[in-house]
């Protein structure tokens, strides 16, 4: 035995022994659970030892879906969370920009604001930003990623100002007076981030490290990283980064790696380099390819099946047509991909499911382990397709510590009983996976188990 944890209480996830004293690991496998003379008799010279004076000892846990690199380039932007109104965002901005001199005409970065936080809960537009500068060109991202604010500095660098483009998918709102409002919704937000340096692969490198440094400490060793389809990097060098970092044998956590290709030319860009699902080592993937027809809740781009109850101009933005959508992930299967989608409104719920079971009746296949991440707004009848066309649901349970201060506004009482239905994914036994979605929220493990219990905010609200 290569190490041994005596003394401690072990919880091993084994339904018939749940509790144990000690672990014996040989090599990077667990090889004994027992109590401490079953697995201390197997000691030699050479096992470490340790003793773990009475406390937990946790299996590695496993974050469903994360943004590694994207956490670890955030790091370097204006940190906007918790601000409590728009003045806050603002003195934040400056400061950062002052303290670390940033020279005019450099673009600058920030990410986190909510509206739903400030007084008047109304989205930030450009005049807003001008107010942080009007030398630099400003974004900033909304707290779920799913949108961002530009200011009249960054519009006109990106020469939307004067004329605005119609971007497929997406949108450059427009405000009353004909001008953008600063507001880039869909895949508008994309071609923002299009405009912004590259970073260099020992760059990508140091930031994936700096994020899975962290998140090792919080008891993560495995994760699946959905860290392709970011504008702003190559997808082709985040692949060579982390498979360079693997043969250095650098890497702390082992990384399944989501494909988030946006368009068809970026998939067939992908499949040119001959990948499928399962290739690379023990540590490190290619995983499933990955669409995101939809957005978020809080900035009303989750698709719906009937409209906003706050607002029913809208049901939302679907980012991929049915047709579209069903297009990309059948070239995917059939070039050897798993796949997986975010779903986050009832109505791009439906549209996923219905596109795997066309899939499946046309391609049949046994467990071909299709999956649908974020899975917020479901009725009874979404729930009972999960079941019978065996689809896994990956839960971000952790997302209703932060909805529930709107998701009533959003959708009503009546849509609202079905939904953030974690339970009716257990008690039907579907297959879950659990992620964090980290840096949309808090990378910690227990932020989700927390919220999985108690269903209350981290002020313990309501
Ligand atoms: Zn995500």
């Amino acid at each position: 035995m290569d190490v041994i944890l005596f003394n401690g209480s072990v919880y091993t996830v084994d339904k018939d022994r749940p509790h144990a004293q000690a672990v014996g690991i040989k090599g990077n496998k667990i090889a004994a659970v027992g109590s401490d003379d079953e697995v201390l008799a197997q000691r030699t010279d050479a096992t470490k030892v340790y003793d773990m004076e009475g406390r937990s000892v946790l299996p590695g846990l496993n974050d469903g879906h994360v943004h590694l690199l994207n956490h670890g380039i955030i790091q370097d932007n204006i940190i906007l969370q918790g601000c409590k109104n728009r003045e806050e965002v603002i003195r934040r901005s400056k400061d950062y920009i002052a303290e670390r001199n940033i020279p005019h005409g450099d673009w600058v970065v920030g990410r986190g604001w909510d509206q739903n936080l400030f007084p008047e809960k109304v989205m930030l537009t450009r005049h807003d930003l001008d107010e942080i500068s009007t030398d630099h060109p400003v974004v900033l991202t909304r707290v779920c990623g799913c949108m961002c604010v530009a200011n009249t500095a960054a519009l006109r660098a990106m020469n939307v100002f004067d004329e605005t483009p119609h971007i497929e998918g997406g949108e450059i709102e427009l405000a009353e007076d004909g001008k953008p409002s600063g507001r880039m919704l869909g895949n508008a937000e994309e071609f923002t981030y299009s405009h912004f340096p590259k970073p260099t692969k020992d760059q990508l490198k140091e930031y994936i490290l700096r994020s899975m440094d962290l998140y090792v400490k919080s008891g993560i060793t495995s994760a699946q990283v959905c860290d392709l389809g970011l504008a702003k990097v190559n997808f082709k060098d985040t692949i060579a980064a982390y498979f360079e970092l693997d043969k250095e044998g650098r890497l702390p956590i082992r990384a399944n790696m989501m494909l988030f290709l946006h368009t068809k030319e970026q998939l067939e860009d992908f499949l040119s380099l001959g990948y499928k699902t399962g290739d690379g080592s023990d540590f490190c993937k290619i995983g499933p390819f990955k669409l995101q027809p939809d957005n978020s809740l809080g900035s009303r781009t989750a698709y719906l099946s009937e409209p906003y109850a706050d607002d029913p101009s809208t049901v939302g933005v679907l980012n991929n047509s049915p047709e579209e959508f069903y297009e990309l992930i059948e070239l995917a299967y059939t070039n050897g991909l798993q796949i997986v989608a975010d779903a986050i409104g009832d109505g791009t719920l439906d549209m996923v499911l219905e596109a795997y079971k066309k899939l499946m009746d046309n391609y049949p296949k046994e467990d071909p382990r299709f999956c649908i991440d974020h899975c917020q707004i479901t009725t009874e009848a979404i729930l009972d397709k999960f079941k019978e066309y065996g689809v896994i649901g990956g839960l971000e349970i952790v997302f209703l510590t932060s909805d529930l201060h709107i998701a009533e506004e959003r959708i009503g009482k009546e849509r609202l009983k079905w939904s953030y239905n974690w339970k009716g994914f257990f008690d039907r036994g579907i297959p879950v996976a659990i992620g964090s979605d980290s840096p949309v929220e808090p990378y910690n493990p227990m932020y989700g188990i927390y919220a999985a219990v108690v269903r209350k905010d981290f002020s313990g609200y309501p």
